[in-house]
């Protein structure tokens, strides 16, 4: 039989075909294939949290059983588990590649409807989330509304990119605001969910179920909706949505959002929506600093009860930089491995595990495609953005992509000064540190820095 990592990567194709890269990049890729359980011929895929397997079962079973099928020799059924049940799914004692069966069978039931179970994931609280430069605006704020629901930042709108803590500071908030008042009404729902149900009350408006929208969203005491960038202009959403947002904030009822960027950013939406957007407490999460990241890391491996000494915490941290979701995955894959070998964690099992990661972002990139896309983009020569030019129609694509290189191929700043025909370190620094700043506050360098990597990711 192929080995998992094999039948993994032949999924990929169909899935990146009937995904968009939104979800896939969020849902699909920090999925690590673990094992085959042999004796029932399943196919186990490790989601880095509770949650994430929740959604993903939700969302992409059938489409990754499909996946599945399609790939010639793999198992015919598919599993999905989270990291916290990776004990059950060790190899037993006898070395054998056989896995033990899991304590509870998971269960692939369709979800639930969000508002009779509890969406929030308990893991996902205050005390987990690392706080550093990049987040502490945010964290201060979600911290503000937990204690003072409706009294403070209500709403309160966090944006940031994609796998950094939004959906983990939402849960917080919930969790924090559960925990001193049970009785509260807390819902969290993705944009997708909310939107699907609205539509769904409308379709059943002539039957008893027509008011059921109103009735739940209006009688919740705090209503949190992740992802709002999905929510574009529907003329016959808008208007409920907008008096289900005046409603709540006029009964002095908390809410909160997500988004992948600022309200003003958001394509096809409800001007009044946007405003309502617009008049939150608006706070963003940025990318997480090396030492930040080397806490994060260190904390998800004690959690995990797994050993793992700071140098090697730094070399992980040090090659995963974008994305929080992808350094757990990676975490996940280093926790995996050293169990599966019985050892402990050693560099080998760290490049091991980072060695899939790194082939994606590579192989995906090279440093002259970027170069070349940042060109296209500013309409400049490349011989321009190599050269020495200090003009500012120069010199800012040329930032750009030293950032782009730095970012999305984790090279070194030296390793980028000498591509740039032997620059200083230091001044790819500060070309990286300006870019870098620049984002959350310029929405011409953000939407070029997004472009260029989108269109870098499409080559
Ligand atoms: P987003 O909603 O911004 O895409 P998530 O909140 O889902 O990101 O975070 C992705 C993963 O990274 C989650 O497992 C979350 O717990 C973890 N994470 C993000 N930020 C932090 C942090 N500051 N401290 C600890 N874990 C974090
Ligand atoms: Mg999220």
């Amino acid at each position: 039989m192929k080995n998992v990592k094999t039948i993994w990567q032949e999924m990929q194709p169909v899935l990146e075909v009937e995904t968009n890269v939104y979800s896939y990049d969020i849902w699909i890729k920090p999925l690590v294939p673990l094992s085959i359980k042999a004796e029932d011929d399943v196919f186990v895929l490790c989601a880095p949290s509770p949650s994430g397997k929740t959604e993903v079962i939700a969302k992409f079973l059938p489409l990754l059983k499909r996946a599945l099928r399609d790939v010639e020799g793999a198992p015919s059924d598919l599993m999905i588990i989270s990291t916290d049940e990776l004990e059950d799914y060790m190899p037993k004692q006898d070395g054998a590649a056989q896995l033990a069966p899991p304590k509870a069978p998971p269960v692939f039931d369709e979800p639930q409807p969000s508002f009779e179970v509890n969406t929030l994931n308990p893991k996902y609280n205050f005390e987990r989330f690392i706080v550093g430069d990049c987040n502490v605006r945010a964290f201060r704020a979600a911290q503000a509304v937990a204690d003072n629901l409706g009294a403070v930042y209500n709403p309160l709108f966090i944006y940031g990119g994609v796998g950094l803590g939004k959906t983990h500071l939402m849960h917080a908030i919930g969790n924090a605001a559960k925990l001193a008042d049970p009785t509260l009404k807390v819902l969290y729902v993705s944009t997708d969910t909310f939107i699907n149900e609205f539509i769904t009350s409308i379709r059943n408006a002539n039957t008893s179920n027509g008011t059921s929208f109103r009735d739940k969203y209006r009688k919740v005491d705090v209503l949190m909706i992740d992802d709002v960038q999905f929510m574009s202009k529907k003329p016959a959403t808008a208007d409920e949505i907008f008096n289900t947002f005046e409603a709540l904030k006029n009964a002095g009822k908390q809410m909160v959002f997500a988004a992948d960027r600022k309200p003003e950013e958001i394509p096809d939406l409800d001007s009044r929506v946007r405003s309502r957007f617009a008049s939150s407490l608006i706070t963003d999460v940025g990318l997480p600093n090396l030492e930040t990241r080397i806490a994060i890391l260190e904390a998800k491996a004690t959690e995990a009860k797994t050993i793992i000494s700071r140098d090697l915490l730094t070399y992980v941290a040090e090659r995963v930089t974008s994305n929080i979701r992808e350094m757990e995955g990676v975490l996940t894959k280093i926790i995996f491995l050293a169990k599966l070998y019985e050892r402990k964690v050693s560099l080998d099992i760290c490049k091991e595990a980072l060695k899939d990661y790194l082939a994606q972002v590579s192989e995906e990139v090279t440093a002259d495609e970027i170069i070349e896309c940042t060109c296209k983009y500013f309409d400049v020569s490349k011989a321009d953005v190599m050269g020495k030019k200090k003009t500012k129609g120069v010199v800012e694509p040329r930032q750009i992509a030293m950032y782009l290189i730095s970012e999305i191929m984790s090279m070194t700043y030296t390793a980028i000064g000498s591509l740039f025909g032997g620059k200083e370190h230091t001044t790819i620094m500060h070309a990286c540190s300006k870019i870098s700043s620049q984002i959350p506050n310029d929405a011409r360098i953000r939407t070029a820095v997004n472009d260029i990597t989108a269109m870098v990711k499409h080559e």
